[in-house]
């Protein structure tokens, strides 16, 4: 441990010693119960008179719930409630190991705050806030002990949320940081690194999943139900646009907004107009009965497209040499079959994907199906997303795209290959890398450069974006997963679409060695 000043611990505090929790709300209130139910005593603050009561009514209310569903013994419970204490006033909290503060999401509250503990608590208390946004550096800054101040970013419902963002602000000594770290293990959650940058880690990497979505939705790409499904198909627990109307259209229009600001309106954050008009006509989502669906009824059905049986079956060859090749050829080998055939394969292929006679339906790798049936030299060309595992479940929903001069015949016949595959086909305009690749591809790219800033290791942000997110799998096991030349490829793609700095390829990706070099079709 380097550079700790005298007075910082470099242990935890022991369970055994005080926490003061200040801000008696959604996530003081949990942020107390974690700590109590960790052992520790727990003091509870807040400025607005009886609301440390009321909170721990509410937490006795939660436990009571726990114990009558056998989730948690009647003692535990009763021990727990008996070492949270309201207080008045820090002055009782002199003794305290740590403070947490989970106040007012305002620089100036909190500054005013953490001033105020520091003349009552001892030089060796860890100083720890629960901050979403605010520099953990500006937060620190003009303390008699700035060293001691660290980011302790809880999710929401913090019982049952098991990351810890631990943010370490330029003031922030790496001995502090590392007490906080154990604290958080010893309470049961799994701990990250990071470094004080706009929106840590989670809500960094998060944004393209919304703002890629707001993008296809405001070019009318694909109506919310689809995007949502595709996602879902992809193994995300909620779709974009059902998530946004979760947590309302106006949090997360300001988070995006702080994150756009604070990045010096860096155009890769830049907000929707169309979040920005949801807002301003009230539309926030659940809370407000409409957002992108409406509530209580959520979201409509699928689009159904008119069934059709697939034709040239004994025309049949896989293109590829990747897993999603090696599942075509067994699912069109499951279908040939019956016929006595069975599809022919080309490994050394500059594409992805299915030929039935002269029509091809291609794995995007970025580009639209205008530009592959330019390359390809046919007409007859269909553009399918990523999966996001392979094999998929049958029924996953799964986004197409058809080449402007497709023939009627291909038009129904795409999505009826792509149905005897085992997909539900969602067709959506032309756009390059469809929905899950394009949104993936942005969520590496976040990362990467979150890790190029030295936010967080790239282990950091797999385990953050999966506890924090419930996503499926980490950025960087994506790239391991899809590949580096894949990643970049549907980047590239992008950003020769749309033009500007919003799709450039992080510096970290280009610099990574190339796993191999592949022709283009
Ligand atoms: P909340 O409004 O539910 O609770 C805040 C509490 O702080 C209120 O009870 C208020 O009376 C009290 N308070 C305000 N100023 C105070 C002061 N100067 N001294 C003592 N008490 C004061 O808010 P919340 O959702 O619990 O958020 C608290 C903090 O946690 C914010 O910094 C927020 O950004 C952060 N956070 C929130 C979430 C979330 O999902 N709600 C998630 C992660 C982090």
């Amino acid at each position: 441990m380097t550079s700790t000043a005298p007075g910082t611990p470099a242990l935890p505090p022991a369970a055994t010693q005080t926490v003061l929790v200040v801000g008696a709300g959604i996530m003081g209130g949990g942020i107390a119960q974690v700590a109590a139910q960790a052992g520790h005593p727990v003091l509870l603050l807040d400025s607005r008179p009886g609301a440390a009561a009321q909170a721990l009514d509410k937490l006795a209310g939660t436990l009571d719930g726990l114990v009558a569903k056998s989730r948690l013994g009647a003692e535990e419970a009763r021990a727990t409630l008996a070492r949270i204490r309201p207080v008045a006033s820090a002055a009782e909290a002199a003794a305290a190991a740590l403070v947490v503060e989970a106040i007012v999401e305002n620089l100036q509250a909190k500054r005013e705050l953490l001033r105020d503990l520091e003349a009552v608590v001892g030089d060796d208390c860890l100083l720890a806030t629960n901050t979403s946004s605010i520099s953990v550096t500006a937060l620190a800054a003009g303390l008699r002990r700035p060293g001691r101040v660290v980011g302790m970013h809880f999710f929401n419902p913090v019982p049952q949320m098991k990351l810890v963002e631990v943010v370490s602000g330029l003031h922030t000594e790496p001995a502090a940081a590392q007490a906080v770290f154990a604290l958080a293990q010893a309470w049961g959650k799994q701990p990250v690194h990071a470094r004080s940058t706009p929106g840590f880690i989670v809500n960094r990497i998060a944004r393209p999943y919304y703002a890629e979505t707001l993008a296809l939705l405001l070019e009318q790409a694909a109506p919310p139900q689809v995007i949502d499904a595709c996602l879902r198909g992809a193994g995300f627990r909620m779709g974009p646009c059902e998530l946004m109307d979760l947590i309302g259209h106006d949090t997360n229009l300001a988070v995006t907004c702080a994150v756009f600001d604070a990045n010096y309106q860096d155009k890769r954050y830049q907000p929707s107009l169309l979040q920005r008009e949801m807002v301003d006509g009230g539309l926030l989502g659940r809370k407000t009965g409409r957002g992108f669906y409406r509530y209580p009824e959520g979201a409509p059905p699928l689009p159904q497209p008119a069934q059709e049986a697939p034709t040239h079956l004994l025309e049949v060859t896989v293109h590829g040499n990747c897993e999603v090749a090696a599942w075509l050829e067994q699912r069109a080998l499951q279908l040939l079959a019956p016929h006595g055939r069975h599809p022919a394969r080309l490994y050394a292929s500059g594409w992805t994907g299915l030929e039935v006679g002269r029509a091809r339906l291609v794995l995007t790798d970025g580009r639209t199906a205008q530009e592959r049936a330019q390359a390809m030299e046919l007409d007859d060309i269909a553009v399918f997303d990523r999966m996001g595992a392979v094999p998929c479940a049958p029924g996953t929903a799964l986004a197409y795209a058809l080449a402007p001069g497709a023939h009627a015949a291909w038009q129904h016949q795409a999505p009826a290959w792509l149905a005897a595959l085992g997909l539900a086909p969602q067709c959506v305009a032309d756009s390059p890398g469809l929905i899950v690749a394009r949104t993936v591809a942005m969520l590496v790219n976040e990362a990467a450069d979150a890790v190029l800033q030295g936010v967080c290791t790239p282990q950091a942000a797999d385990a953050a974006v999966k506890l924090g997110l419930n996503y499926p799998a980490g950025p960087f096991e994506w790239l391991a997963h899809w590949g580096l030349g894949e990643v970049t490829a549907v980047l590239r793609a992008l950003d020769e679409h749309y033009r500007g700095e919003r799709y450039r390829t992080s510096p970290w990706l280009r610099r990574q060695p190339a796993a191999r070099a592949g022709g283009r079709a």
